[in-house]
């Protein structure tokens, strides 16, 4: 759209976009806002993959729930119960199994995401982040398959391809502002830096200090379509030990029914530290697909009836996630917002009850909406 200018642009639909977005709304603040998601549509790790040619295939490849570490209160318990009052979301009580490195089917691992309650989307985790976004009557102005590569500063205004120019900037991933992209993208300098030198603002550089400490790390999803079959027995995820996720290479199976009988299943493959670059990545996604489906029929052994079906089934390919995760903490809430560039950042890697799970997402939109709006 040329020459429009907006107060803020998002960049990033994700579960804390989106929550930031609804949480502004809701707080009556009325200033113009515009997201740029690289995505085609909502949702980032929260998305859901759906199929051109059968429209009622729906698979949850990246988060298959919502975690929270306890009861969500305040602010976040509002949008839960709202969400669920909508039935929009669901509270999780799906079987969750455990499977041991001798293929022993196991209580669940003690794992974060799983100590807490948990959330599912109705019918998808999709909807969650269209609702949010559509919270509030207008819905906001969203585009979609637009990843933003550099950023500018010009006469204090962000400004981007087509003319858009912004007021404020909203990063609700950390891939303008994290040097693990550098290699993969061919960038001399993350763009966030590019755009504000040294200087300008000491919260930016702070922040930008802290972010350049997350850990980078990748998951490979491969995503399989079984045939129809009974999947009354089966269970909705299948978490592997730490010893069997080190032998395998493995997180954990996800398992999602589909609405005309068949069966979705996402298995979580953990990244093995290959450098990943425009060159290296097509070969990766290949090794990475073959590396997966092979190891389909060992760890599917406990259950024979869908182990069966292994050669029937039919790939859907791999999809490549990245994230910057904090170690043991996450970034300060105080360099949440950087007001002297407005520069603005959210989502699951900025300290709170929820770190590193949908509930810190969640909670960073939230909390950086009070921030803006105040
Ligand atoms: C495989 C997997 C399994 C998970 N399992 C669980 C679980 O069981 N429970 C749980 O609670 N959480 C789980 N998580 C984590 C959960 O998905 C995330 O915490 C949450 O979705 C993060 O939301 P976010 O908004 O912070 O980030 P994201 O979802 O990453 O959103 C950021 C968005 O910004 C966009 N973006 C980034 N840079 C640009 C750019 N330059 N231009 C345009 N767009 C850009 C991205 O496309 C993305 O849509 C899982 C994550 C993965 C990957």
């Amino acid at each position: 759209m040329p020459g429009r200018d907006v107060d803020l642009v998002v960049i990033g639909a994700g579960l804390s976009g989106c929550a930031l977005v609804a949480a502004l709304k809701s707080k009556g603040w009325c200033g113009t806002i515009q997201i740029l998601e690289a995505g085609r549509g909502p949702g980032g790790r929260s998305a859901t993959r759906r199929r051109r040619d059968s429209p009622l295939w729906r698979l949850d490849h990246g988060t298959p729930t919502l975690s929270f570490q306890s009861e969500p209160c305040g602010q976040l318990r509002e949008l839960m119960t709202s969400l669920e009052q909508r039935g929009v979301v669901r509270v999780d009580r799906d079987p969750v199994v455990g499977l041991d490195h001798l293929g022993a089917v196991v209580a669940p691992p003690d794992h974060p995401l799983l100590r807490g309650p948990r959330w599912r989307g109705i019918p998808t985790m999709a909807t969650v982040v269209e609702t949010l976004l559509s919270d509030g009557g207008n819905s906001v102005d969203a585009r979609f398959g637009e990843r933003i590569q550099t950023l500018s500063r010009v006469d204090e205004r962000w400004v981007f391809p087509g003319g858009l120019r912004g007021r404020g900037l909203i990063l609700s991933g950390t891939l303008l502002a994290h040097p693990r992209s550098l290699a993969m993208l061919g960038w001399r300098d993350v763009p966030l830096r590019e755009a504000v030198p040294e200087g300008h603002d000491s919260v930016l550089d702070e922040a930008l200090a802290w972010i350049a400490n997350l850990n980078a790390s990748i998951r490979w999803n491969l995503m399989v379509q079984f045939p129809a079959m009974d999947s009354d027995s089966l269970p909705r995820q299948i978490w592997l030990t730490p010893r069997a996720q080190q032998q395998f290479g493995v997180e954990r199976i996800v398992l999602q029914r589909q609405q005309q009988g068949g069966l979705g299943l996402v298995m979580h493959g953990l990244d093995d530290g290959a450098l990943i670059t425009p060159e290296t990545q097509p070969q990766l996604m290949t090794v990475q697909e073959q590396r997966l489906l092979s190891l389909l029929p060992e760890i599917l052994q406990p259950w024979p009836s869908l182990q069966g079906l292994v050669s029937n089934a039919h790939s859907l390919g791999v999809m490549r996630w990245g994230a910057a995760q904090p170690l043991d903490q996450g970034m300060p809430n105080a360099l949440q917002w950087c007001r002297r560039v407005r520069v603005g950042f959210c989502g699951d890697w900025i300290a709170g009850s929820g770190f590193g799970m949908a509930e810190g997402a969640l909670q960073s939109g939230l909390d950086l909406a009070e921030l803006i709006a105040s």
